[in-house]
């Protein structure tokens, strides 16, 4: 058999067994299409309905399906990690199974690969089934991290992507703990492309994101990309002690030209509680940079696997592996 390249899709999957057989008949219907070689990499990230069983039932009747079971609920970020470092393919694509991310999109992703790019990313041109708030405070986000951070995280992207090889193997050197992915995408560079899609509600089931787990994400990202906090919380110190040094003369100059009438308990008050608030404020800023270090100095793995099924077309013996697209961009 003529040896064709092989492209990886990652499958991120946490109890979305309502789902993935439609998920897995839309796939199937555009991998079928495509002119290389496929596997699917089916993350289970500790499921606890029945995506298991499911994806064993699928995997038996197709052998281009790989199966990596997590041996816990590791969250999406770690989930996306572990199928991308088991993705054999030239290119891998990392798509969610809840067809929010439509398959029908990825022999367009293949297309600008083809063209030399290393990601290329599908960009939200509409946001349906959200609530305007979700909207609102996804563009303050980027807004915000694409003013502090100093990479550009394109606006309105998700996960929904294709990366090259040699996209997949930088990504792999990257083993920080907080894994702000969206973020690292961005760091490592390379050509970049993105395509428009529209995205679509939920096809079942219920997303696993809450307003909390958003702003935590959030945080995330600012901390993982940038300082810029550490260095408001200075500032702001800076600027109060300032202030608090004028005011203290003009109440000092005041006390020796007219005395003292013992008033003064309500500017008092204001200025204890002002600094007590700034300085709690700065103490929390650096306990979450504090909080990472911690985390990363721990130095545990990612992720801890229970089983992993590859895929056949992953084992086949593979003649080169490119490590780029086809023809360079604008060459
Ligand atoms: N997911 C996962 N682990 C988790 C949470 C989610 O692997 O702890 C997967 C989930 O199965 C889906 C994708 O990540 O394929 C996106 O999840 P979700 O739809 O909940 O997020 P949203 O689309 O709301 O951002
Ligand atoms: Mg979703």
């Amino acid at each position: 058999m003529k040896n064709r390249l092989l492209l990886s899709i990652v499958v991120p999957a946490f109890n979305e067994a309502e789902v993935l057989p439609e998920f897995q008949r839309r796939l199937f219907a555009v991998v079928d299409a495509l002119p290389l070689d496929c596997e699917i990499i089916y993350v289970n990230d500790g499921s606890s309905d029945g995506t298991a069983s499911l994806l064993r039932a699928m995997r038996t009747r197709d052998d281009r399906i790989a199966i990596l079971e997590l041996s816990r609920n590791f969250g999406k970020e770690l989930a996306m990690t572990a199928g991308i470092d088991h993705a054999r393919g030239d290119a891998v694509v990392v798509i969610d199974a809840d067809l929010q991310d439509p398959p029908e999109l990825i022999p367009e992703l293949l297309r600008h690969w083809q063209d030399g790019y290393d990601v290329v990313y599908a960009q939200r041109s509409q946001r349906d089934g959200e609530t305007w708030f979700k909207k609102l405070s996804a563009a303050l986000f980027y807004r915000l991290i694409g003013r502090l951070a100093n990479i550009t995280i394109p606006r309105d992207t998700g996960d929904f992507r294709l990366l090259s090889r040699r996209a997949v193997e930088a990504l792999g050197r990257l083993r920080e703990q907080h894994r702000f992915m969206k973020g690292l995408f961005a760091w490592i560079g390379y050509p970049q492309k993105a395509v428009y899609y529209r995205r679509d509600p939920r096809f079942a089931g219920r997303s696993k994101w809450n307003y909390w787990k958003l702003w935590n994400f959030a945080l995330e990202g600012i901390t993982s990309f940038t300082t810029a906090p550490l260095k408001i919380a200075t500032y702001a110190g800076m600027t109060t002690a300032a202030f608090a040094f004028l005011f203290g003369m003009y109440v000092i100059t005041k006390t020796l030209l007219f005395g003292n009438d013992v008033a003064g308990y309500p500017s008092l008050m204001t200025v204890i509680l002002f600094l007590g608030g700034i300085q709690l404020a700065a103490l929390g800023v650096i306990g979450e940079y504090l909080a990472r270090m911690f985390d990363e100095a721990k130095g545990r793995p990612l992720y801890l696997v229970t089983e992993y099924q590859p895929s056949r077309p992953a084992m086949r013996p593979r003649l080169a592996t490119r490590t780029h697209g086809v023809r360079r961009v604008g060459a």
